[in-house]
């Protein structure tokens, strides 16, 4: 017999169908099978009587939350303050609207949504959330009417009795399909899921539509948390699950499959057990909508354009529906689908995918007030959270000051250094990797000038508290890992010399050392582990790059660059850890790119520092000032004979002058600004 009404395999809770166009049609067609007419001319008319007087469409929005990082409220807890430029709880406004916009909704998150900031080391770490408490998370989410979520990497930090414990909270089901027991046979979490939902449709009738959905997390996460997951889950990759799964769900009678996957879009075809493989996932047959989210990226938008398969306009990558919604919940991820049962099953006949922003950036200006819900139903968590973030972590015995941190090495970017070092060395841990040596890029973010003359990094001696980690590093950039030659360091090295004037020695007695025009956050300096890289700058030479990385000469301003005591060596490899923005290009640093980011980490800089600083004694702040004092700084200026280097800083570094500084005081500009030298 035809196969034409059968739906093999095992149906979840096989609702009764209504009398609709669709059973209509397939009575018809069963009719004509059992008659031993095949679907020909008589049957072909009768569908095409039937279909356009009988045929619904119905509206369907899909919404999507990703990458929330415990960013629940909106507050930012390391400025210790409210902010309109991220957080679910104003994400939810945003929800409620789309919701009320149409007639039929469903609402997913894609993970990343418990680790990521203090309030998430508060519920997993500093308190952590015992048998009978529900993970402030889901309290949220509980309460809004997720239909279904799914695992992100992140969720693997604090290890799997936490993400247990923590996802039992939830009351909907959680998702992932690539992650399998120890032994490789059974699914480690619930696979998918086939959603039974009443709808309605445009002429008003309640329709009965069956969602199948899987999720799927980057396989990355057995590198990511080794700690974690090694002899206890193995993953598969996220494209041949789908190729099983999406199918399965169609054979148990989906009417539509929606696929959630933590991983974002790449621009080129990747192999197997690749990160981010939303192009790939995208043309694995019978996937009508595509839930993107891990690389913090907004789909559609303009940072997707030209990219293969990529349409901007509808929102579709290879024709199917995708968005991303950034990170923090920044954006409420949106896909419209109008589905048609014309032809005797539902098919998308349209979509339209988008991003609502709660902040204009360009205006500065709130687009979306915070829902008071989460507020209300976590105040406990956050007040916690507020503790925590204002109590002492470490302990200072030198003030940490980026007054100097132009023409001296400066804790307080040397800090930021070596947290980005410790980070790197796990990220690269049991990974071919492991084996090449690293160093580690960090720039004074707060260096005065044309930010205003009090904007330095301050934190004085004594206790240092999460919410310092702002001080330290205000951006909230993303850890990379470039694989560079030895040649290629040393030229990092010299574009960023060209923050320095040329000093003539048979010029002026007193020379200024900075070109104003030089932006602070493009002076790189570099550190290996244990004082293993040292360097010094003659600044008697020109400087070997223009702005734009161009050589403009056969100079060299950087001598004596030794890597272990040994001069560096121009042919080895070296990694290279250093920020988002350095790595894909910022600055125009020569070779610097995206073929050479070999760790794409999507995790906040501020993140790895405050860690750095809460983590063991001997490792954090708490030893700032007694290893500089052994390993002695990494790099220096050399004196010029004859000159006297001098340079502008803000007035207030005053205080920080005394017996033995490298810096001695010129004078006062009345403005905010002072003259200091070198000290020789
Ligand atoms: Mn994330
Ligand atoms: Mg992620």
């Amino acid at each position: 017999m035809s196969g034409t009404v059968r739906q093999p395999g095992p149906v979840l809770a096989a609702p009764a169908r209504r009398t609709t166009a669709r059973g209509a049609t397939r009575t018809l067609r069963r009719l004509a099978s059992g008659l031993g007419m095949g679907l020909g001319l008589g049957v072909g008319l009768v569908l095409s009587m039937l279909s356009p007087a009988q045929a619904a469409e119905l509206r369907l929005r899909v919404l999507q939350t990703s990458d929330i990082h415990m960013n629940l409220l909106s507050y930012d807890y390391y400025q210790d303050r409210d902010t309109a430029e991220f957080g679910l709880a104003r994400t939810v406004t945003l929800i409620h609207q789309a919701r009320a916009e149409s007639p039929n909704s469903l609402l997913f998150d894609n993970g990343d949504l418990l680790q990521g900031n203090p309030l998430g080391d508060v519920v997993a770490r500093v308190h952590p959330l015992a048998a009978d408490q529900v993970h402030p998370a889901y309290k949220v989410l509980n309460l809004l009417g997720v239909d279904a979520a799914n695992l992100g990497n992140h969720e693997f930090n604090y290890g799997l009795p936490f993400l247990r414990q923590a996802i039992a909270g939830a009351n909907f089901p959680y998702l992932n399909a690539n992650v399998m027991d120890a032994d490789g046979q059974r699914h480690a979490f619930q696979p998918s899921v086939m959603l039974t939902r009443e709808m309605v449709d445009e002429q008003g009738h309640p329709r009965r539509l069956k969602i199948g959905v899987i999720g799927l997390t980057p396989p990355q996460i057995m590198e990511w948390d080794r700690q974690n997951l090694s002899g206890r889950v193995q993953v598969r990759d996220m494209v041949e699950v789908a190729r099983e799964q999406v199918p399965a769900l169609r054979r148990q009678g989906a009417d539509l499959v929606i696929v959630i996957a933590h991983t974002g879009i790449d621009k080129t075809e990747l192999p197997r057990l690749s990160e981010n493989m939303a192009a790939q996932l995208a043309r694995v047959p019978g996937v009508d909508a595509l839930l993107l989210g891990h690389a913090h990226t907004e789909f559609p938008g303009p940072s997707f354009s030209g990219y293969p398969g990529v349409d901007l306009a509808q929102g579709r990558l290879f024709g199917v529906p995708a968005v991303m919604p950034g990170r923090w919940g920044d954006h409420l991820g949106v896909i419209d689908l109008r589905l048609s049962d014309r032809g005797g099953r539902w098919q998308v006949i349209h979509s339209q995918s988008s991003l609502r922003p709660i902040f204009d950036r360009a205006n500065r200006r709130s687009l979306a007030a915070a829902d008071p819900m989460p507020a209300v139903v976590i105040a406990r968590e956050h007040q916690a959270t507020l503790d925590h973030v204002r109590s002492e972590v470490a302990r200072t015995e030198v003030p940490i000051h980026s007054y100097f941190s132009q023409v001296t090495e400066s804790e307080s970017v040397r800090l930021v250094a070596q947290a980005q070092l410790a980070y790197a060395k796990r990220a690269v841990q049991g990974t071919a990797l492991e084996r090449l040596p690293m160093l580690s890029a960090a720039a004074p973010f707060k260096s005065g000038g044309r930010q205003g003359w009090t904007q330095y990094t301050d934190i004085p001696a004594g206790p240092v508290a999460i919410k310092h980690v702002a001080d330290l590093y205000v951006y909230p950039n993303t850890i990379k890992v470039l694989k560079l030659t030895g040649a290629q360091v040393r030229d990092w090295l010299e574009m960023s010399a060209g923050q320095f004037r040329r000093i003539d020695p048979a010029g002026p007695a007193e020379q200024p050392l900075l070109d104003t025009a030089y932006p602070g956050f493009n002076f790189d300096m570099m550190w290996g582990a244990d004082g293993a890289l040292q360097y010094a700058i003659d600044l008697s030479q020109p400087a070997r790059f223009n702005r734009d990385g161009q050589p403009v000469g056969d100079t060299h301003r950087i001598v004596d660059l030794r890597w272990r005591g040994q001069p560096l060596d121009d042919v080895a490899e070296f990694l290279v850890v250093t920020n988002n923005y350095r790595a894909f290009g910022g600055g125009h640093f020569p070779a610097l790119g995206a073929d050479k980011v070999v760790v794409d980490a999507p995790d906040e800089t501020r993140e790895a520092l405050a860690h750095y600083l809460a983590s063991a004694p001997g490792a954090g702040a708490a030893s700032a000032g007694t290893d500089r004092a052994t390993a002695g700084p990494s790099w220096r200026i050399l004196p010029v004979p004859g000159v006297k280097l001098r340079f502008l800083s803000g007035a207030a570094g005053a205080r920080y002058l005394g017996d033995g500084a490298a810096v001695t005081w010129v004078k006062d500009n009345g403005d905010g600004s002072a003259w200091y030298e070198l000290a020789r």
